[in-house]
């Protein structure tokens, strides 16, 4: 992901080189080009323009370095404004002062929920955590089986509601869930939540109902970064409807143009917090904007 977004950035940063001097029009030339690259990769326009006036403002403001080139300075600027839209510093979970910390997982259908609550299971308890999975996708016939594959695989217990036990209200279950974890003394309880393949009312009621039963620390907003220039209006439809505190981006393995994603911790002001690169569950980590806008400038 982001290739093309990455060869362009950096032919057109590559034209500066060599140049002694940028004067005004110069700059001028290299944000237009930049704006360009920034919209076919689909980031979002309120994105793009607050970007390109960052990096305009400051290239033409710029101090004369000793230790760096025009062409230089450009870059670093960019660079800059690039952690900066993607959040500067690297966000880490809020933990409960009281255990368990309750980390709810909410998107679409599709976008990579299930898979991320594995991953995130392995990490936390790789870190000294006692995570316990909840089923909360009662909606999808095989949602439950399938956390129980992804929790035998990271070696973490799931709480699903059993059979026949009257049990088929996810509301219900992430309230059960959380007892359990206090009886059993998990520190971390992760909630997996129904998706739908489109934004929908019900969805958004039945998300908010959960996390009014389990009070998460953190609500992590799970989104497929294929999904193009539809990720800003999902993002955005779930912080009016459920509300989030943290990002997590999947299939970044993909081979879309990803700039949606990458618009997200703008358009909605919430971190991103954790990267999802593949299906197996070593595939993910803590996301870093630094090393992501070096990714990108390559
Ligand atoms: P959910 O409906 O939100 O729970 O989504 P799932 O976890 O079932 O994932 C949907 C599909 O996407 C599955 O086939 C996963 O294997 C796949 N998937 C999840 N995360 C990634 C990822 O980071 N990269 C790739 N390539 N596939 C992923």
């Amino acid at each position: 992901m982001f290739d093309t977004l990455s060869d362009r950035l950096t032919s057109v940063l590559t034209n500066l080189r060599g140049k002694g001097r940028l004067s005004d029009a110069d700059i001028d030339a290299t944000a237009r080009e930049i704006r360009i690259a920034l919209l076919e990769a689909d980031v979002a326009l309120p994105v793009v323009r607050s970007f390109i006036q960052g990096v305009k403002e400051r290239a033409k403001g710029a101090e004369v370095s000793q230790a760096l080139n025009p062409a230089q300075q450009v870059i670093k600027i960019v660079n800059e404004e690039l952690v900066g839209i993607l959040g500067g510093e690297t966000r880490r979970l809020d933990l409960a002062k009281t255990p368990p910390t309750v980390i709810m997982l909410a998107g679409l259908q599709g976008s990579g929920k299930t898979t991320l609550a594995g991953k995130l299971a392995k990490y936390l308890a790789g870190q000294g955590h006692t995570p316990l999975l909840v089923a909360c996708d009662l909606q999808r016939p095989n949602a439950v089986n399938q956390l129980q594959v992804v929790g035998e695989r990271a070696e973490v217990p799931v709480f699903a509601p059993e059979p026949g036990n009257g049990v088929g209200d996810p509301v219900e279950v992430s309230r059960r869930s959380i007892e359990e974890a206090r009886r059993s003394q998990h520190d971390m309880v992760i909630v997996d939540t129904a998706g739908r393949l489109g934004i929908d009312e019900e969805m958004m009621r039945q998300a908010a109902d959960i996390r009014d039963a389990v009070k998460p620390d953190e609500v992590l907003f799970v989104l497929d970064a294929m999904v193009g220039q539809d990720a800003v209006n999902t993002a955005e439809a779930f912080r009016d409807g459920v509300g989030f505190t943290g990002v997590v981006l999947t299939k970044l393995d993909g081979d879309a143009r990803g700039g949606a994603a990458l618009s997200v911790r703008e358009v909605t002001g919430q971190p991103i917090m954790f990267a999802s690169n593949g299906e197996k569950l070593e595939d993910f980590d803590v996301f870093h904007p630094d090393r992501m806008a070096s990714r990108i400038l390559g």
